[in-house]
């Protein structure tokens, strides 16, 4: 199978559709990203990469980051971390509050923001915002082999003068004692994670280690057991309440940010990148999720396939 060939065909049809999504409005930087790009990463086993579009574009992979700052906090805490957020899917929205009272100030899952809130926190039980914010930069550029991976302070920024709800949800778990420091410090290292500006390229590259079971050349990150369960949070959370439909239409590990980014991984064959800015109903990239489905379709590399 010619992958090189297959990303430029994808490309090439995304960029016909009419129907695009809806790009994120809440903070300007966002709003301000044109619905017309269409970027696509792959990173196959043997270390090529096959890109097209605007795969070397960098946008802001707002959630995706949950999943670094998971691996980060899994290695700092280990299990001790599923006494704090559980992993079944939420069925809600992103900044969904109204599971936390039922649940006791337990987020469901580290994919959705209250959960992603509480794996911030634990990451600051031992370091300062500054020194948690520069060890997910560092790690995020080692985990791509780049350098020039950059936070966007105005993307940032803008969160934080925007996000009343997730203060909400940090004070509300605070309530419970699920948060154990300063909300605000707690939320603004958050929304760095989530201010990370990275391409399709980059983003691939990074995922390579949920793709080799844990490795990236040959230099372990984590555990395969690790890497295997971090893939099975991703496939049954990864899509907020859409994650069902993702397993159905692509049945890949994935993780989805409202920058309109997914990274999404086959394990054994490749870590993939897409990044289309206009969102669906659930908050998911549009074109992002129809070039995946086109995607496993042309190669087959749905979990649930036999090989
Ligand atoms: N910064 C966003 C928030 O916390 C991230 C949401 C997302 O990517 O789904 O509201």
């Amino acid at each position: 199978m010619d992958i090189t060939q297959l990303v430029e065909e994808i490309a090439a049809d995304m960029a016909t559709r009419r129907e695009r999504g809806q790009v994120a409005d809440y903070i300007p930087p966002l709003a301000g990203v044109s619905d017309s790009k269409f970027g696509i990463a792959v990173v196959l086993e043997d270390g090529s990469v096959h890109t097209a579009g605007d795969a070397h574009e960098p946008f802001s992979i707002q959630s995706i980051s949950k999943v670094f700052a998971l691996t980060l906090a899994l290695g700092t805490v280990g299990d001790q971390l599923w006494s704090r957020v559980g992993r079944e899917p939420s069925g809600s929205a992103f900044n969904s509050i109204v599971q936390l009272e039922r649940e006791r100030g337990i987020p469901r899952n580290p994919f959705i923001n209250a959960g992603a809130i509480v794996v911030t926190d634990v990451l600051l039980g031992h370091l300062e915002p500054r020194e948690a914010i520069g060890q997910m930069l560092r790690f995020v550029r080692e985990l791509a082999g780049d350098e020039t991976i950059m936070i966007d302070s105005a993307v940032a920024r803008a969160e934080e003068e925007t996000g009343f709800t997730n203060m909400a949800l940090g004070n509300y778990m605070r309530a419970f004692g699920n948060i154990q420091g300063e909300v605000a410090k707690v939320l603004g290292t958050y929304f760095h994670f989530c201010a990370l500006s990275m391409s399709c390229r980059q983003l691939a590259m990074a995922g390579r280690y949920l793709m080799d079971s844990g490795q990236v050349e040959g230099r372990r990150i984590v555990t395969a057991r690790r890497a295997r369960r971090i893939n099975a949070l991703m496939m049954s959370c990864g899509h907020y309440d859409n994650s069902g439909d993702f397993a159905y239409r692509i049945g890949l590990p994935g993780k989805s940010g409202v920058g309109g980014g997914i990274l999404c991984v086959a394990p054994g064959r490749a870590s993939i990148a897409v990044w289309s800015p206009g969102l669906n109903a659930s908050g998911n990239s549009h074109l992002g999720q129809a070039a995946l489905e086109k995607l496993v379709q042309a190669t087959g590399w749905s979990v649930f396939e036999s090989h």
